[in-house]
């Protein structure tokens, strides 16, 4: 009689995974096997989300387009969509939120960012004049819901500036075939400024949009009362509007009087400001760091500027990468004015990006 040989149970199989990983982590003390192996394969499955840059391609004097392979993790993303990126400057890592540009099934699985260089930007300027192919970064999944709805609207406009036209641009190399009737009114200070000029101008030869371009040097910039001429039927359309915070405010302000907000689809690059507080003495106390707060300037930029290394995420208080902990005082959101306080000594978290000090107050960093 012969016997089936015993089938190894889950727990036992378990178990010995632990041991082995006890072994491999005595044998490779003081690094943690998981980083021997994020060194030979920092793209694979089950790794913290890394992507490697593969290309970095200028598309203006300040503009950069960065082509990344994102590691196995990777979920994809709707278009439109953004993503946080971890980039290491000079041993710290700094993370920013960049819109994809990159078509969603690219064959080679790739996917891409395109960033422009801001004057005095810590990352943007890192991205468009250094990075080179080779890097690794650190990557999230892409979230956000500026994105075109399910069903796709019959006529759309597309209102951009400047880097404004990232996302835009991640929607039209993706653009559903029934999306027939698209305007795009983009603006760029001069014709050598405007990002993916030659996309631009394929798309409107081949009639996938009905292309505005307007250089702000020469022409001035875009007044909405102007839509009324250059896009008579504006009403009509569903529009996605993304650019510098006065177009923004603008757009909102434009639709909201006509009744149409529902219609406007914003997405905003930077915090809405609408108050300031009041300021004062800010402790940021693991780093024994004191300073003086200026009532509008935002709790990360205190910290960054004055050596406190702090999380940070999309700084504008959507992705909470850099919520911290506030042990004394009180600080202020200036979107929305609400004041955070401590009392009873009891701790409460904020988000530092949107935050001013109100007071004096003491944060856990
Ligand atoms: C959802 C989302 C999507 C984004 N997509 C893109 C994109 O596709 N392409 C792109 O280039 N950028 C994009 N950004 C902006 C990007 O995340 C960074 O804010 C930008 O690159 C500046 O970072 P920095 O480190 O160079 O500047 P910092 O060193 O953080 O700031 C330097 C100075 O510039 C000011 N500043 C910061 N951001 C801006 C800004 N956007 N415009 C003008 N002044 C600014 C700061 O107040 C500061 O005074 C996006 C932001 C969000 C929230």
């Amino acid at each position: 009689m012969t016997t089936a040989p015993a089938r190894p149970n889950r727990a036992a199989l378990a178990g010995l995974g632990d041991v082995l990983w006890k072994v491999a982590a005595a044998v490779t003390t003081p690094v943690l096997p998981r980083e021997y192996l994020d060194l030979i394969d920092p793209l694979r499955s089950g790794a913290d989300l890394r992507g490697r840059v593969l290309d970095v391609r200028p598309e203006t004097a300040d503009a950069a387009t960065v082509v990344i392979r994102p590691g196995r993790g990777w979920l994809g993303h709707i278009p439109g969509q953004y993503i946080r990126i971890g980039v290491e400057i000079d041993g710290v890592r700094n993370w920013r939120t960049y819109s994809l540009t990159s078509p969603v099934d690219a064959p080679d699985g790739t996917i891409a960012i395109t960033v422009k260089a801001i004057p005095d930007g810590v990352v943007s300027q890192h991205i468009v004049r250094r990075l080179q192919p080779g890097t690794l970064i650190m990557l999230d999944q892409a979230t956000g819901d500026f994105v075109l709805p399910a069903a796709t609207p019959t006529k759309a406009l597309f209102l951009t500036a400047g880097s404004g036209i990232t996302p835009v641009m991640g929607m039209l190399r993706n653009r559903p075939a029934d999306l027939t009737d698209a305007v795009m009114l983009h603006s760029a200070p001069r014709p050598q400024d405007v990002i993916f000029a030659n996309d631009l101008a394929d798309l409107a030869d081949t009639g996938a949009i009905t292309l505005h371009r307007r250089h702000t040097d020469d022409e001035g910039m875009l007044d909405l009362a102007e839509l009324d001429s250059v896009v008579p039927d504006w009403r009509e359309r569903e529009v996605w509007v993304c650019g510098p915070t006065g177009l923004l405010d603008a757009a909102e302000a434009h639709w909201a009087a006509a009744g149409l907000s529902e219609r406007l689809h914003v997405e905003r690059f930077r915090p809405k400001i609408a108050v300031t507080g009041e300021g004062g003495t800010v402790t940021f106390t693991t780093s024994d760091v004191v300073v003086e707060a200026a009532g509008d300037e935002m709790l990360l930029d205190v910290g960054e500027e004055n050596g406190v290394l702090m999380p940070s995420g999309c700084r504008m208080g959507i992705c909470f990468g850099c919520v911290s902990t506030l042990t004394e005082g009180s600080v202020r959101d200036l979107r929305t004015g609400e004041l955070t306080t401590v009392v009873d000594d009891t701790p409460v978290t904020f988000q530092p990006c949107v935050q001013a000090a109100a007071g004096d107050c003491r944060i856990e960093r």
